[in-house]
């Protein structure tokens, strides 16, 4: 009996993904064929792993648009083989022109680096965000309200994974062949679901560090401001 029930958890969503491929199908007759046979996104997408933050639907992107990886708090790390292998299949293989990094406001990672409440072994990975803070504690100290710093340090570690993208041997190498790469910085309100452009993108190797200063820069203005 309880197999039985256990088969059966997973039921609506069978259902449903029968709805949508017959819907797909529909609309378009040569969807499916047309992606066993290739998949060409112009895109990299690499956001949290947050069940609100849907990489396609919120960009209205098709499969076979946007080529996606997602971990806890959007982090791009110079030791995770994972998220490298992706960077370099899509960079090297797919030949994607964009490399997005997405984060949010209200990221229970973020919000779980600041709270530094232990939590097992995620707290290492944590530690990366915990870095961030520490490395931008300038820009964040000013800033009291406690909600407001949260979404200062998720804008800060979006741009400082962006910066992370391009000082990888895969970006760098890219550029060096002349081969067009564009690295973007985004951030998604949950409230709202409009994404904001936090004014990082770098197609050269000179431009990171300097696209990296200025997007804090206007963070840091915008903190003494208030
Ligand atoms: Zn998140």
């Amino acid at each position: 009996m309880k197999r039985e029930s256990g088969h059966q958890g997973l039921d609506h969503l069978l259902d449903s993904n029968r709805r949508w491929a017959e819907g797909s199908v529909r609309e378009d007759p040569t969807f499916f064929q047309r992606l066993v046979e290739q998949q060409a996104p112009k895109y990299l997408w690499i956001g949290c792993a947050d069940s609100r933050v849907p990489a396609n639907e919120i960009v209205g992107l098709l499969p076979g648009e946007l080529f996606v990886h997602r971990n806890v708090a959007n982090l791009v790390v110079h030791t995770d083989l994972n998220c490298l292998s992706v960077l370099q299949y899509a960079v090297e293989v797919l030949r994607v022109e964009h490399v997005i990094v997405c984060g949010h406001y209200g990221c229970g990672g973020i919000a779980a680096a600041e709270r530094a409440t232990p939590l097992g072994l995620i707290d290492n990975w944590l530690r990366h965000i915990q870095d961030v803070a520490e490395r931008r504690r300038a820009v964040l100290a000013p800033e009291t309200d406690r909600a407001r710093r949260a979404d200062r340090l998720c804008e800060l570690n979006v741009l400082e994974q962006a910066h992370n993208v391009c000082r990888t041997t895969i970006a760098q190498d890219a550029w060096s062949r002349g081969q067009p790469l564009c690295v973007h910085a985004l951030i998604y309100r949950l409230s709202d679901g409009l994404l904001q452009d936090l004014g990082f993108a770098a197609s050269t190797p000179a431009e990171p560090a300097a696209e990296l200063a200025s997007a804090i820069e206007r963070i840091e203005a915008r903190v003494k401001r208030r």
